[in-house]
Parts: C-alpha cells; sequence; structure tokens
C-alpha cells in the first residue's frame, strides 16, 4: 500500500497516519494556509490558537516536502552568522534576529513538549572546520557570541578533541553549541499537523492549489473544491513552482540528499560521534551527520540544482560518507532520499505580504526546522495585528534571482559550481 510518502529512514520509522480528505466543494474561512510543512503547519497551529478559522490545503501529505525530509539539525541563531548580519543590516536589527533565532529553537522545544511529540529530540550541534582557516573563524565566532551575546552555551573545540568527538582526524577544530539540538523531522512535522487540528485547523491533503483568484476577496482553487478567505499564506517553499510569480522570484528551488547505514550497533555508532550530537562541517556544499535512535548514520551530503535527482542517491552521497567515514566502506546502506529546499541571495529568509492578505514566508536556506517554524509564528502574530517582529525579516535587504521565475538556473548553476569548487581546494 502506498503511503503517499517517498521511501526514506523518516517514512519507514514514523507512525504513519491514514491520509486526510482531500477538499471538495466550496468552503470560507478565515485564513487559507497553502503548504503543510513546518511554516504551513505551524502558522495553522498558532493562527487557530488565537481563534482564527484555519483551512490548510497541501498538495500531498502533511510533512512530505522538506519538512518530513531533512537531516533534524535545529541550529541556533540565523543561517548567516552575527557578525555578518551586523555588518548586513547594523548591530540593533541582528541583535533582534540572534533574539528571535533563539526563541524559534526554544518554540521548537516548547511545542514538542506541549504537545507530547516523540521525535527522538536530542541536544547539542558540532560544527567541525573542514579548514584551518575555518578553525580561527569558530574560534573568533564562539568569542563573539561569548563575550558581545552573553551566550553561555557555546565553546569552542580544539583539533585533538575534535577528533576524539568524532572518529575522524579530518576537522582542524569545531563549535560545539549545547542548546542546539536534533530530530526526527518527519514525527515532529507529524506532530504539529496533529497539533493543528486539536487546535481547530481544517486539513486537507491531496489538494494542490492550482490558482489563486484575487477579484472579489480570496478564492483558493484546487482541482476539487475552493476556499474563500481573508487572508492566504504561502507555505509551499522550495516546491512552490509559479503558484505566485512574485514570490517565486526571491527564491532558487535546490536539491540536497541524505542516506541511512544499516543501524550500527552502539560501540560503533559512539566511536563515530562520541556525545549523540548532530555534526555538520563549514564548507559550501555541507556534509551532515547524526546518529537515529537505532544507531544509524544518517548522512548528508551532495546537491544538485536540475529538476531530478541522481539515478542512483545511495553511490551519491555514499562517496562523501566515505571522504569522512572511509572505516564504513563495508557497511550498507539501507536508505538513500532527496528533498527540495529554497535559497534566496541573502541566505536569509525571504517573509512579505502582498496586497495586504496574502502572506508568505520562504527560502530558509537550509535552516528551516526551527526558522520555518517560527515563521508559522511570527506570520500568525502579524495577521492578528502585530506586524513588529515579522518585519524584523520583511525588512531585510532582498535580491530576486536574476532571470526570474524560469531563467533563474544559468546563473545559480554556474554560482554553485564555483562555490563547491572552492570546498576542493
Ligand atoms: C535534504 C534536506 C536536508 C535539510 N536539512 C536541514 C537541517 O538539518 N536543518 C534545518 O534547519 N533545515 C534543513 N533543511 C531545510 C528545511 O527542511 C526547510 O527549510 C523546511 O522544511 C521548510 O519548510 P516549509 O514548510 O517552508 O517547506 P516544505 O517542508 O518543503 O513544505 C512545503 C509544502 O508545500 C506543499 N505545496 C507546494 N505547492 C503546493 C500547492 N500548490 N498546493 C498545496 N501544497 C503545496 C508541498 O507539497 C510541501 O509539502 C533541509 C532540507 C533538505 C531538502
Amino acid at each position: 500500500m502506498t503511503t503517499g510518502y517517498i521511501d526514506s529512514y523518516y517514512s519507514a520509522s514514523a507512525p504513519l497516519p491514514a491520509q486526510r480528505d482531500a477538499l471538495s466543494g466550496s468552503v470560507e474561512t478565515d485564513v487559507a494556509v497553502v503548504g503543510g510543512g513546518f511554516t504551513g503547519l505551524s502558522a495553522a497551529l498558532h493562527l487557530s490558537r488565537r481563534g482564527y478559522r484555519v483551512v490548510l490545503l497541501e498538495a500531498e501529505r502533511a510533512g512530505w516536502g522538506a519538512s518530513g525530509r531533512n537531516g533534524g539539525h535545529v541550529g541556533i541563531g540565523q543561517r548567516r552568522d552575527q557578525a555578518e548580519l551586523e555588518a548586513l543590516v547594523g548591530e540593533e536589527h541582528a541583535r533582534g534576529l540572534w533574539a528571535l533565532g533563539l526563541e524559534a529553537v526554544g518554540l521548537v522545544r516548547d511545542l514538542i513538549a506541549d504537545h507530547g511529540i516523540d521525535c527522538d529530540l536530542k541536544r547539542g550541534i558540532l560544527h567541525v572546520a573542514a579548514k584551518p582557516a575555518h578553525a580561527e573563524e569558530l574560534r573568533e565566532y564562539c568569542r563573539l557570541l561569548q563575550q558581545r551575546y552573553g551566550y553561555g552555551a557555546t565553546r569552542y573545540v580544539d583539533r585533538e578533541e575534535t577528533r576524539q568527538m568524532l572518529g575522524t582526524g579530518r576537522y582542524h577544530g569545531a563549535q560545539l553549541d549545547r542548546d542546539a539540538a536534533h530530530l526526527h523531522p518527519l514525527k515532529y512535522a507529524l506532530g504539529l499537523a496533529r497539533a493543528a487540528e486539536k487546535a481547530g485547523a481544517t486539513l486537507h491533503e491531496a489538494s494542490r492549489v492550482t490558482r489563486i483568484d484575487r477579484a472579489e476577496g480570496l478564492t483558493v482553487h484546487t482541482s476539487g473544491g475552493e476556499v474563500r478567505a481573508k487572508r492566504v499564506v504561502l507555505g509551499c517553499n522550495g516546491y512552490l513552482g509559479g503558484l505566485d510569480k512574485r514570490v517565486a522570484g526571491m527564491i532558487m528551488p535546490i536539491n540536497n540528499f541524505i542516506l541511512a547505514t544499516e543501524p550500527l550497533g552502539g560501540e560503533l555508532a559512539r566511536e563515530l560521534i562520541r556525545d549523540d550530537v548532530a555534526v555538520a562541517d563549514t564548507l559550501f556544499v555541507i556534509n551532515y551527520w547524526k546518529l537515529s535512535a537505532d544507531n544509524r548514520l544518517l548522512f548528508g551530503g551532495g546537491e544538485n540544482y536540475t529538476r531530478r535527482f541522481p539515478r542512483d542517491i545511495k553511490a551519491f552521497v555514499r562517496k562523501y560518507l566515505l571522504r569522512v567515514y572511509p572505516q564504513l566502506a563495508d557497511t550498507r546502506i539501507d536508505y538513500a532520499w532527496g528533498g527540495t529546499l529554497a535559497v534566496t541571495m541573502s541566505r536569509m529568509p525571504s517573509y512579505g505580504c502582498l496586497d495586504g492578505n496574502v502572506y508568505y514566508a520562504q527560502g530558509f536556506s537550509g535552516h528551516g526546522v526551527p526558522t520555518a517554524t517560527l515563521a508559522g509564528a511570527l506570520i500568525a502574530e502579524a495577521i492578528d495585528g502585530d506586524r513588529s517582529r515579522f518585519d524584523l525579516f520583511a525588512r531585510l535587504p532582498t535580491r530576486r534571482f536574476p532571470g526570474g521565475t524560469y531563467l533563474r538556473w544559468p546563473g545559480l548553476v554556474a554560482g554553485m559550481a564555483w562555490h563547491s569548487l572552492l570546498d576542493k581546494l
């Protein structure tokens, strides 16, 4: 029987509910949410909690997109570091974004606790330096966070201790962040969907939005029905396609890939990641890994920028895995899968409100587990009348990708290829 989810370690290890009914007929609501990933689910939950009537339309299944396929790292702060943000928007604005970055991780923890979401939540992320210069940068960044931001949960880890923590001598040092976390993202997304329903939202799956009419109020169409709403939230991220061309031009979809090994047994698992933290390196095309609850290594590596995934994803990711852990050459790979995320030019999320009633947040650039969850809460806050925190993101300088919706690729592919070449030098 098909579950409606792609095959992955996550879909094989999560309690998948029966598919929800597709939208049929005509309904009226306060807010129509398009997309059932972290952004849409969190918006639906937070809007319902504030008393709004919400109908969420998901083209496939809740958590089917990047939200149910990702590395599960719940990182502190924003995708850009604080020094870069201070240079980009000034110190006061950068400090506001730092506070929201901390709040985002706290929000994920609170939602998990409040709604009893069983999603293998664990503490700690280790950022490892792939080049000697990166180790110096990490050491400096720890100092900045400790001294100027009063953030005590991070520390610099020297080369020898990094080797002991990871069973590889490949890295030159690391930044340990004890307040960051990692989790099973599909279980988390399914838990958010249940929580949104419990709070009163109506969720429809297999309900792809084909068009949004703005003639008299807002009408959101699927092949089976329509929703008339006062406001619309777009939470489609890398899967937006051409649904709204103004929003689409702010992001570029890219594909990223993960594998899951066979269960490794406790001893080997601890040799690879001594303290059960999640790990990510400092390369432009990031390698990231963590252990699953049953001691598989979940390893993400490699991306592409086309509409197609590599034919053999196991082989595609395995070559990145073996560069880090050659000792796994004989280890069986049980699962491999890919997902599409969206990046922005600035690598900071793109938020906005079109025509005063269509809200969007997207382009979390690989940092969406906490920040897309927060985006849903901030959209609810904005719709409820307080845009001040939503605007901390909406005011960020953004640039559209040159070439518009359909001609963005050639420039992006050239840029990405250049940066991945730098990784190799
Ligand atoms: C392989 C991979 C690894 C990643 N690792 C990490 C990580 O470790 N940590 C981290 O913080 N971030 C990570 N990310 C990024 C993170 O997963 C995303 O930023 C986040 O999930 C975005 O959530 P979202 O709700 O905005 O989008 P999505 O989860 O992609 O959800 C969008 C949903 O919209 C639906 N949709 C699209 N169009 C329509 C339509 N017309 N009608 C109805 N529904 C529609 C789609 O079906 C989809 O379910 C990773 C992403 C990938 C792909």
